[in-house]
């Protein structure tokens, strides 16, 4: 037992007087490649990390569901009846149960929901869900779609509904989107249900086809040192909206459905028709997505080594075009490009959370060692560094 599945279990006994009948576990995730992609029909690269949200959960004789987590102070208990009532969450205001307690109910009614599911009996089940984690929260390592995973992973078994991996990253975002009522792609969903041991995901946004790749980074003599910032992604909200707004305004004066439908070749005519912001935004979209497609081809033909320049340009991208890096991400992306990362961008959505860098094994420490030393030097609260490797998507613990 890892010492999250031991906290989630201890916190069922703590709330039932009794064990729960299994534990479930999903990760989060890094994106690799491929930021505010998804949106817009897209590319994106992520891999699951080895850092999982675990529910130990166990079924009632009522009607009822409980919610639970190690990161609350009371748990949240409604009629499953009710679910239906409290949610949709109505677009600008905030759920009507706590906001956390809106992801794993959110996961419950959106599973209700689900194609061909009401007819199955066992949905109408009780439930006590406990919950602990080791992903860090809020740090762009995706701790939400953890947390759905892993809950709709055990309510898919507990009540036998049937549903594949992509089907129950798809109940994860409806209830990210429709009970937490924030705005978010599928990547993160698909990223946790599907992730494999040393692969990333290839993920065509538009089609939701799914293709496992090889990323080679251990054969490589390589790490991912993950750098996260400690910066909450304050301006999130608004910031998102105007970046997803801008995306729109320019697929519609490019005459396309999303910028998926814009190449590199049409960026001279889409400067041409757009004002400089919109354009700068379009131009981002339309580049990373080829460097994904870069990254993907590379990784397939030739070694990990070789993605390191993609990182760098993505990153730029972000920070000069799309314009959603802050100082503290700049910093450690610098910091460590200049201690010798073979390449290193920030990841997530931006305005804080996490960059990451592609470094020599042997070169870790030393780059851990520049990284905290630039943030001290800048007077940036100390940040929290790493490694990851990709690791295996959700799955039933016990
Ligand atoms: P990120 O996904 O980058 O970590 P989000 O803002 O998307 O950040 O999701 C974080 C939110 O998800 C938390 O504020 C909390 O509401 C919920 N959450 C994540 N993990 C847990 C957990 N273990 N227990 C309860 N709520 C959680
Ligand atoms: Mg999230």
């Amino acid at each position: 037992m890892t010492p999250t599945q031991n906290a989630a279990r201890e916190l069922f006994t703590e709330l039932t007087r009794h064990a729960p009948e299994g534990i479930w576990s999903a990760p989060g995730r890094v994106n690799l490649i491929g930021e505010h992609t998804d949106y817009n029909d897209g590319f994106v690269l992520p891999f699951a990390i080895p850092h999982r949200t675990v529910a130990a959960v166990g079924r009632r004789e009522d009607h009822r569901i409980r919610v639970a987590s190690t990161f609350a102070d009371e748990p949240v208990e409604v009629e499953l009846d009710d679910l239906d009532r409290l949610f949709p969450t109505p677009t600008g205001s905030t759920p009507q149960v706590p906001e956390w307690a809106a992801y794993p109910l959110g996961v419950a009614w959106a599973l209700r929901q689900a194609d061909g599911i009401a007819a199955s009996a066992a949905v109408g089940s009780g439930l006590d869900i406990a919950i602990a984690s080791d992903v860090p929260v809020g740090a762009g390592l995706s701790s939400s779609a953890a947390i759905e995973g892993a809950t709709a992973s055990a309510l898919n078994d507990l009540w036998a509904a049937g549903l594949d991996r992509p089907a129950l990253a798809r109940v994860g975002r409806r209830a990210e989107n429709e009970a937490v009522g924030a705005p978010t792609g599928i990547m993160d969903q698909m990223a946790s249900m599907l992730g494999e041991p040393d692969a990333a995901i290839f993920l065509d946004c538009r089609t939701l086809d799914a293709n496992l790749v090889q990323v080679g980074i251990a054969e490589a003599g390589l790490a991912i040192l993950v750098m996260d910032t400690r910066v909450k992604h304050a301006h999130s909200t608004g910031g998102y909206g105007e970046r997803r707004a801008a995306c729109e305004r320019g697929a519609e004066i490019m005459g396309v459905p999303s910028l998926r439908d814009v190449s590199v070749d049409d960026l001279p005519r889409a400067q041409e028709l757009m004002d400089d912001v919109t354009f700068r935004r379009v131009r981002h979209v339309v580049t990373e997505n080829q460097r994904v497609l870069d990254t993907v081809r590379v990784l397939r033909e030739g070694s990990a080594r070789d993605i390191g320049d993609l990182l760098v340009a993505s990153h730029a991208s972000m920070r000069d075009d799309f314009e959603i890096s802050v100082p503290e991400l700049d910093t450690a992306v610098e910091a460590a490009l200049a201690a010798g990362a073979v390449g290193a961008r920030m990841t997530g959505g931006g305005f804080g959370g996490a960059a990451i860098a592609l470094v020599e094994q042997d070169a870790v420490d030393r780059v851990t060692d520049a990284v905290n030393a630039a943030f001290a030097a800048s007077g940036f609260a100390a940040p929290v560094l790493f490694t990851v490797t990709p690791s295996a998507g959700a799955h039933r613990d016990a």
